[in-house]
């Protein structure tokens, strides 16, 4: 593995940042993650978006163009070696001193670790996982807006906790409506009467790159979308459940708290999208070119 640190390229061992790093001392920061497969950064442009975007809100300046920021993932990338990994893109309000006020950060620091991750194993892909709600609501948007990928996760942090506590892998979380926002670390959807349906932005989900990849092959393949309020009843009353991120592709649920979706198997939509994803994840994004002596490790 190797990282981009504020302009160089260093091993694991020297990619080190300061204590006083705003970052560590108030999560006061962006990241992205972002896939590689067989050597093509999936959806790079929409994720460097995304960036920016929350980099905007947070009043955030990153120190570099989102040219150079895309071409020092592809050239960290292509430093790496790996042709199958993830990025973390990580940008923090930088060195400061100990009070929170972002004017005492005069540069914001840039990190780009290039490294394996630990997928969910291909079982729970055959068979499908149980979810559990978590009793953490998602962050209200008037308190901080869940579509800023923030360095702040306590909130899903929380929510994962109880997931481990059931024994799931993922929380489902509500807003305080009540109304399903996403899960901790991946969106949500439903399928309904062969209509493929997930909670729209302003329940309090993030913009998932992956959620948005899967609305676009179902318009694709014709199915009828729905982006809207959506309560734990429909899940409960689903035909299929799956979520998505990143990480996870296309994970189908087969329940949620002790409720059986559908016939308890992962649903023939979720097979086909999960299918379709796995096609167009080589083809869309940012092909890395290797240099001969790295391409082969
Ligand atoms: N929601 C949250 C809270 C996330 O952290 C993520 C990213 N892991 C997602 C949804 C999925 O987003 P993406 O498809 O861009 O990975």
């Amino acid at each position: 593995m190797v990282v981009y640190l504020n302009g160089k390229v260093v091993s694991k061992a020297d990619a080190k940042v300061s204590v006083y790093d705003h970052g560590f001392l108030y999560g006061d920061g962006i990241f992205e993650g972002i896939r590689v497969y067989s050597g093509n950064i999936f959806r790079l442009k929409q994720h460097i978006d995304r960036l920016y975007e929350s980099a905007q809100s947070l009043m955030l300046e990153i120190p570099m163009t989102h040219e150079q920021v895309t071409q020092a993932t592809i050239d960290t990338v292509a430093a790496s070696g790996l042709q199958d990994c993830y990025i973390r893109l990580v940008v923090s309000r930088g060195v400061g001193d100990l009070g929170i006020d972002p004017a005492n950060c005069p540069k914001a620091t840039v990190v780009i670790i290039v490294d394996t991750i630990s997928l969910y194993p291909a079982e729970l892909y055959e068979k499908g996982v149980a979810l559990v709600t978590s009793s953490v609501p998602r962050i209200p948007m008037k308190c901080f807006d869940p579509r800023i990928k923030s360095l702040n996760y306590l909130n899903n942090i929380m929510a994962k906790i109880e997931a481990r506590r059931a024994g799931v892998p993922e929380a489902l979380m509500l807003n305080v409506d009540g109304h399903v926002a996403e899960c901790t670390a991946d969106n949500v959807f439903i399928v309904k009467d062969g209509e493929l349906r997930t909670p729209d932005l302003m329940q309090g989900a993030l913009g998932g790159i992956t959620r948005q990849t899967v609305l676009e092959l179902a318009t694709e393949k014709k199915i009828p979308t729905y982006e809207g309020v959506i309560g734990r009843h429909d899940l409960y009353n689903a035909d299929e459940c799956f979520l998505t991120g990143t990480a996870a592709e296309v994970v189908p649920i087969i329940s949620l708290d002790g409720r059986q979706i559908g016939d308890g198997k992962p649903g023939e939509m979720t097979h086909a999208l999960l299918a379709a994803y796995r096609a167009v994840r080589v083809l869309d994004g940012a092909k890395v070119e290797y240099k001969t002596e790295a391409a082969t490790s």
